[in-house]
């Protein structure tokens, strides 16, 4: 019999209402597992099992209650979503002492819904990277190869994840912090569309951008974690009235378009147009073995019955330089707040107000965080504002119509969700252009607002290491995504426990 923090969320969730065992049983297996990794993962900044132990007893003292979709479930937060009494410090010094007296709306929806949150977990300082090596409390290792990165920003949350420390967690996905990692882990991360999920109390890094979205080992779980936190919040008001337009949707039943994609693959395939974007598919550099697996899973989906269609986003090209200049101009804006007055680090003695700010933050703030703040203020700036902001508002216009016109004619788009395996640590430090480039194949979906879900297809041949595919949807189509992906995962083979750990 499998140990209990190897089950899925699905699996533990039968083994809870069934009273096979308990939500305190299920909490000890996730804490004695998080035990045995985390010196080696380091994927969580703090730990709460205390907290949770006395939530699960709780519980267990209640008995299971079946209307409530997480119930006595462990799952786990990246640290720049803010859970009242807990401390949320973005991996930043600035915030090293920050406790909210407040839940971000997606945590409320968790906790009402029955989870145990366990533990905070790492991610690039202010979600800032793509490696978790711009965290100011050390970096988090990938639960396949410890001397390789996770990815980011949420790294921590998909090393742990991936290790069996909890059986879901939140993250963050601005220019590709879910899929990213996800994908370098070799588990199932969704980035919902833009206004789907509530960003109050997600510390703020590119407002345009930022989406919560869930991470976990399967796509039935992650649609699970998706179904509780989606949906309009008054107080967010970019969140996305959908009731408003009941006739245009979508399905919006994201547990049942799972479940039915695992129960008949070929059935949610057959027909299906998938478009394959020729310049991800076509990208120089693009790493012989993710080609290799994501071109297998290919042949899977066209065995099943899906239709592939070569299409185009000419503009994909320009979607690195656009988003670096978009998200950083909104994280210079949005990180304005942190300056020892109104929040964060507070500068012991300053002679001035002026070098008090200057002392608070670059006390603060660390190198990646300075470096975009920097950049922000640059293309904002009186003299470079038409050169550089508004070049990329435009292109990030005509990306979206790109996709839309992509996807008028196809229901998904699919390509790799990077261009190589794990990498080294250290491999883009002196480099923040290499590090910038590593978000190639994700940022195009944060530019135009939509869905994405990343899913394991495989071990490189060559790195042995898991390689993610990316299904690219249209907006509010999460459960064609999941339902697809679902039974993608259905007809390619699992990946198995991460080798490292073993
Ligand atoms: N790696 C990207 C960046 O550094 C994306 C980060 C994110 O999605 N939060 O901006």
């Amino acid at each position: 019999m499998a140990e209990l923090y190897e089950l899925t969320l699905s699996q533990a969730r039968s083994a809870l209402l069934s009273r096979e065992c308990g939500a305190m049983e299920l909490t000890r297996a996730c804490c004695a597992r998080l035990r045995a990794t985390e010196d080696r993962l380091h994927a969580c900044l703090s730990l709460l099992e205390e907290e949770a132990l006395a939530q699960a007893k709780k519980l267990d003292e209640s008995g299971p209650e079946a209307h409530r979709p997480l119930w006595g479930m462990p799952l786990m937060l990246k640290d720049n979503i803010c859970l009242r009494g807990s401390p949320t410090t973005c991996a930043s010094a600035m915030l090293r002492d920050f406790v909210p007296f407040y839940d971000a709306e997606a945590a409320a929806r968790l906790k009402s819904a029955g989870a145990i949150i366990l533990a905070k977990n790492n991610l690039d300082e202010f979600a800032m990277g793509s490696t978790t090596e711009n965290s100011a409390f050390g970096r988090s290792a990938n639960p396949w190869d410890l001397g390789k990165v996770p990815g980011g920003s949420s790294g921590g949350s998909a090393a742990a994840v991936s290790a069996g420390q909890a059986f879901g967690a939140l993250g963050s996905d601005t220019g590709g912090s879910i899929r990213l990692p996800a994908a370098l882990c070799g588990c199932v991360g969704l980035k919902p569309t833009y206004g789907r999920v509530s960003r109050f109390g997600l510390v703020a890094f590119g407002s345009s951008f930022d989406q919560i979205g869930p991470l976990a080992r399967t796509v039935e779980d992650c649609a699970r974690l998706f179904e509780v936190i989606a949906g309009p919040d008054p107080k967010d008001s970019t969140s996305a009235r959908l009731d408003l337009y009941p006739e245009g949707l979508p399905e919006q039943n994201f547990v049942e378009a799972a479940q039915a994609g695992g129960r008949s693959p070929e059935e949610s395939l057959k027909g299906l147009a998938v478009g394959l974007p020729k310049e991800f598919w076509e990208q120089e550099g693009l790493s012989p073995e993710v080609a290799q697996n994501c071109r297998e899973a290919l042949q899977v989906l066209e065995r099943a019955g899906a239709e592939l269609v070569p299409v185009d986003l000419p503009h994909q090209k320009y979607a690195v330089a656009a988003y670096y200049i978009m998200s950083s101009a909104e994280a210079g804006a949005n990180l304005a707040r942190f300056d020892g007055v109104r929040y964060g680090l507070r500068a012991k003695a300053a002679a001035d107000l002026d070098s008090f700010f200057v002392s608070s933050r670059s006390r603060g703030f660390g190198p990646e965080v300075r470096r975009r703040i920097m950049l922000g203020a640059f293309v904002l700036s009186a003299g470079y504002y038409d050169a550089y902001y508004r070049k990329a508002a435009q292109i990030r216009r005509l990306l979206r119509d790109d996709f839309d016109r992509a996807l008028s004619r196809c229901r998904l788009l699919a390509a790799p969700v990077a261009t190589r395996t794990a990498w080294p640590f250290g491999f883009t430090e002196n480099d923040p252009l290499a590090a910038y480039k590593m978000d190639l194949f994700t940022v195009t979906l944060n530019l135009a607002g939509l869905p994405g879900l990343a899913l394991p297809v495989g071990l490189g041949a060559h790195s042995r290491l898991p390689v993610g595919l990316q299904l690219m949807g249209r907006p509010f189509d999460e459960a064609a995504l999941l339902r697809a992906g679902a039974a993608l995962e259905r007809l390619v083979p699992p990946l198995g426990a991460p080798a490292a750990l073993a």
